[in-house]
Formats: C-alpha cells, structure tokens, sequence
C-alpha cells in the first residue's frame, strides 16, 4: 500500500472561484493564470474546470505548449513576454500573445521574421519596479511597436504591489491613467487582490483581469479577509492519516529538539506527512489541522515524513484516522491553506506551489 497521504484538486471550486472572479469585473474577460503550473495544482488538472475564462496567463513557453496541447485555441498570455529571440518563432507558431517588457523584446520583434503578426500587451512599469517601461518611455515603446509590421495589435497593461494592503493602487493607477489616456487598445491592470478589493472602478477592471490566487480559493488578503468574506472555495485538499498514537505523560516531549512538553497526559497521533511533501517546516506548535474533520493542533517539529498532532478534541481518533493539513475534511469542514501559511510565516502561494511531487494527486 502507497504512503495513505493524498492531494485532493476539487474541480467544482475551481470553477466557482473563476465564476466568483468573473462576478467582481462582469465587464471584463478574464484571464485564468495557470503559471507555476497553476499555482502547484497541474495545468492538465485545472485545464477543464477553468476552460470557461476568456484566456489562459503564464510565464513558461513549455506550460504554454502545455495548455495549447490539451486543445486550448483561445488567448495565451505570456505575462513576461519572450526570453531569448527564438521563443518568438513558438509564439508565431502556437499564436500567443506576448507582454512587451523592455527594449530588447522590441529589437528581437523588429527582427524577427514572421507571416503572422503579433498581440502584444505593453508593460508600464507603473510604481512596482520589477518589468516595464517607465511612464516617461512608455509611449515611445508603444510607437515603436506600432510602427512594427510584425505586430498586429498593442494592448497596455501594468501590475499592482499593494492591491491588498493599506497604501493600494491610488498612486499607480493615476500614473498609468495619465500615460495611456488618449492610447488606444485593451487595458489590464488587476490582479486578485485589485480585481476584489478595487474593482468598483471601471478603470481598475479594464478589459481583462488577471486573477490567480483567488481562482485557487486563497484570500489575496489574508488575514485582513479570509476565503468565506470572499466567497471563496478552497480548491485543493492536502489529506493524510494517522500511522501511529502515543500516549504522553507530563514532562514527555515530541519529535526533533523536544520542542514540545506535555504538561498534563495527552494523546498524540503521528500523521504521514512532512516538509518533504510540501508541509511547510516552518509550521510550530498550534498551527491548525483537522482530524476527522475536528480542529486541532499540530506539536512538536515538523519532519521530514511525519508530524504529530494532538488529538484531545477527537477522543474517537486512532489509527488510520483521517487527518486534513489544508481544505476540506471529509465532513466538509475547511481549514484554508491561508491560515496554515500563516502559522508558517508565508503565503497561501508558496504552500500551493510548494506542493512536493511524491504526493499523488486526485481530481474530482
Ligand atoms: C501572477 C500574476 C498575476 C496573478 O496574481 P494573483 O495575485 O495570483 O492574482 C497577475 N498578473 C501578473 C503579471 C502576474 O505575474
């Protein structure tokens, strides 16, 4: 028998997240992002749940490949555009579009040979300073792409680095306003988090939004809002069960470093699962997990193959018991991949990303 731990991809909430999405920008297309191979779930896992956006967002020309392979002939966005000059000979050939970053990508265009011109999306590096063209030098990127016979169409776009937090997109937005006012073509600007909290703002929605964490039923905003405000559904399950029980007497400890003492007698459960399947080692004492759908607590270090858990809510737990680190249990109870993050001192996206290959994975 396999290892019992197991990753669940719930299809159905995939879908109701993309239709959640889709309902804060209901005049907007909407790109799935299925970058990092969708945030850890698997490209060819989410492909049919997610078919219904208008447009699939990525950054690597092999998932690109990917998501062209499984029958996908709608818009794909390389959200960093091109690599080196030759990834645009695959995007003439697969026909995807491509953001336009910096100065090189328009030489490589310029000289690149091609009968099908290209949808490019203009990136104005509007406050968060990783790509893009400064305000001041967007506009002569754009006329020297417009004047390009290789491209057929120019659309603007920029990227947020506060849409969840306090000081929020105000000081972006007016630069990127004040810039592409009077420039024609599509406009995408908003990530989950923008498309969620700022929306409300036609100018925010633009004609595409670009929402990924929230499809995967995490809260871009967490802990100031969790999924439930959000309506969102989480949309993989990481389950495992119960190997071993130990009874512990006060003064007993758990695991490496003995990081944790019993101080009264206390039933532990040791589950088959570690920071060599992607739970995250960070995770101390009192970090959430549900056993048999009932909430309880993680003790004790996490290793490399086990952790162990306290099982004093769950009196009926034993051997074999099912044991959930992040989703749904089996009763339907959810404990959201945020709150696990954050006991780890991350993000929901890294937990999901992170997400080791020797787990095996369902979909339903
Ligand atoms: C990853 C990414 C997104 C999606 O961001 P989420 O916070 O996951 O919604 C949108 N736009 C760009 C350019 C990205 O790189």
């Amino acid at each position: 028998m396999p290892r019992p731990i197991l990753a669940t991809i719930h299809t159905e909430a995939l879908r109701h997240n993309l239709a959640r999405m889709r309902a804060a920008a209901p005049d907007a297309k909407a790109w799935a992002v299925v970058k990092a191979n969708a945030y850890g779930h698997g490209i060819e896992r989410v492909y049919d749940a997610l078919r219904g956006a208008d447009g699939f967002a990525l950054l690597d020309l092999a998932e690109a490949e990917r998501v062209r392979a499984l029958g996908w002939r709608g818009p794909i966005l390389l959200l960093e555009g091109v690599f080196e000059p030759r990834d645009l000979e695959l995007c003439s050939r697969l026909g995807l579009w491509h953001a336009v970053h910096c100065d090189e990508q328009i030489e490589w265009l310029a000289a690149h040979k091609t009968q099908v011109p290209h949808r490019v999306f203009l990136k104005m590096n509007s406050g968060m300073n990783r790509l893009g063209f400064a305000p001041q030098r967007f506009r002569s990127a754009w006329a020297r792409l417009d004047a390009l016979p290789q491209v057929e169409e120019i659309s603007l776009m920029t990227h947020f680095s506060d849409a969840d937090g306090p000081r929020g997109i105000g000081h972006q937005l007016r630069v990127f306003n004040d810039v592409t006012r009077d420039l024609p073509g599509e406009r995408s600007l908003s990530n989950s988090a923008a498309s969620l909290r700022h929306a409300a703002d036609p100018a925010v929605r633009g004609d595409w939004i670009r929402p990924g964490i929230a499809v995967y039923g995490s809260a871009p905003d967490y802990p100031e809002h969790d999924i439930a405000h959000w309506q969102l559904q989480p949309t993989m399950t990481l389950a495992s069960r119960v190997l071993a029980v130990q009874q512990l007497q006060p003064g007993d400890t758990v695991g490496y470093g003995s990081s944790f003492t019993a101080d009264a007698p206390v039933r532990i459960g040791v589950v088959a699962v570690g920071y060599a399947d992607g739970y995250p080692r960070h995770c101390t004492t009192g970090t959430p997990v549900l056993v048999e759908g009932v909430r309880t607590r993680l003790v004790g270090r996490v290793s490399m193959d086990m952790v162990a858990v306290d099982l004093t809510p769950v009196p009926q737990a034993g051997f074999g018991s099912e044991v959930t680190l992040w989703g749904r249990a089996g009763n339907g109870v959810v404990l959201s991949i945020d709150e696990v993050a954050a006991s780890a001192g991350t993000l929901g996206y890294e937990l999901m990303c992170a997400l080791a290959p020797r787990v095996p994975v369902v979909v339903e």
